[in-house]
């Protein structure tokens, strides 16, 4: 760049050699002219990485149209590269340009669960464990796809637990304790949720204690088509857009990946696809890979990096389609590290030794992945409260 073009852009560009000329002269330097083009030259560069990172530069950071939020229950960094090693390929995460790293707490303990970090995520609160969508007095707080309902957009979810589930249930619904299931699915019903696909039909299907409609003959009554893992495959199914579509995988919990589960990266990127094509403004979506979660719960490697490589399959699987669709921020992160895994000494790249310190989760950091338009937004070192803001602020939503 012409050093004219430049000074224009540049508030920190004072001229480089009135600039550093005193300096050399102080130091009795007497440069050869080699030395000088070379020493400007980098001066120059120092200049020029310096006006990238001014606040204006920030300001113009592309706006996202969509937002996919992949959380992977109970995913550390030491999961990862499990899985990475595992793989024997690079995962889908690799490819991600931009990585941070969040502070997962709740608000009443260091060691968080999936009910507090998924309201955070959704609502950008901190709040008590167990609480889902909720404050720690117990009152409801906005979510990101209330919001997003509001403003017109598709909004869906994905999940390998059941649809009621905590990481799921804190994106649509607002109860004290995370087990109230029954009620989690009753007020899915007046959520204005697009698309889902999870486990849990026996919530929807059991008749309400009030001689009312049960939640599944709500959701047909609200225009849903709803189909079951009983009746047809994922598959055979091609919903049609604008029609608000749920898919039950399971009575109650789906089964493992190593146990014939596959449709994490089907549903992910049938969702997707019905997302875009179900609305004008954008979409947003959440999906999570939740039994590495459970496989941390039970110290069970195998089980663990079985989960880890199905969400790897669904991440790229997603990433596929922002690549192609260009509009849509695509952010990978984690609720809280479950097992306290680590990969011992011992270990070779086919044989991992594990090592677990806990059948719960830890307190540890979380690393923070993000792909396409507003991805720079997800760099540094941020509270997990941040991450609600911060795809806020990818889509252009005021604050
Ligand atoms: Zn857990």
């Amino acid at each position: 760049m012409a050093p004219g073009k430049f000074r224009g852009l540049c508030p920190f560009y004072v001229g480089h050699l009135s600039a550093f000329g005193p300096f050399c002269n102080a130091y009795n330097y007497k440069p050869e002219y080699m030395h000088y083009a070379r020493l400007t030259g980098a001066i120059l560069l120092l200049l020029l990485s310096a006006c990238r990172s001014t606040p204006s530069r920030q300001a113009a950071l592309p706006t996202a149209r969509n937002v996919i939020l992949m959380i992977g229950d109970g995913m550390g960094t030491s999961q990862i590269t499990a899985a990475m090693l595992t793989k024997g390929s690079p995962l889908a995460i690799e490819q991600f340009p931009v990585a941070g790293i969040q502070k997962p707490h709740a608000a009443d303990e260091l060691i968080t669960d999936s009910a507090a970090s998924a309201t955070a995520f959704a609502t950008g609160n901190k709040t008590v464990k167990g609480a889902i969508g909720v404050n720690a007095r117990g009152e409801p707080l906005r979510n990101i796809i209330e919001e997003a309902e509001k403003q017109g957009y598709a909004t869906g979810l994905v999940t390998t637990a059941t649809v009621v589930h905590a990481t799921p249930a804190a994106f649509f619904a607002h109860v004290p304790l995370r087990n109230q299931y029954e009620e989690i699915a009753q007020q899915l019903a007046g959520s204005g949720l697009d698309f889902f696909i999870g486990g849990g039909q026996q919530y929807f299907t059991k008749p309400s204690p009030n001689g009312k409609k049960s939640v599944y003959e709500q959701l047909l009554q609200q225009g849903y088509e709803i189909e079951s893992y009983q009746n047809k495959l994922l598959s055979q199914l091609q919903p049609p857009p604008g029609t608000p579509f749920g898919y039950f995988t399971a009575e109650d919990q789906p089964e493992k990946a190593s146990e014939g589960r596959t449709y994490l990266p089907d549903a992910s990127r049938m969702a997707a696809r019905f997302l875009q094509q179900s609305s004008t403004e954008g979409f947003f979506l959440m999906i999570e890979g939740a039994q590495i979660d459970w496989a941390g719960h039970d110290n069970d490697q195998d089980y663990l990096i079985s989960e880890m490589l199905d969400f790897d399959r669904a991440v790229a699987a997603v990433l596929q389609f922002a690549e192609r669709n260009q509009e849509t921020l695509v952010i990978v992160t984690s609720d809280h590290e479950t097992g306290g895994y680590s990969i011992q000494p011992g270990s070779s790249q086919d044989s991992l030794v594990a090592g677990f310190s806990t059948n719960y989760h830890t307190g540890t950091l979380l690393p923070v992945f993000a792909f396409g338009p507003g991805a720079a937004h997800f760099r540094g070192f941020y509270d997990n409260t941040d991450i609600y803001h911060r795809m806020r602020r990818a889509l252009n939503w005021q604050e």
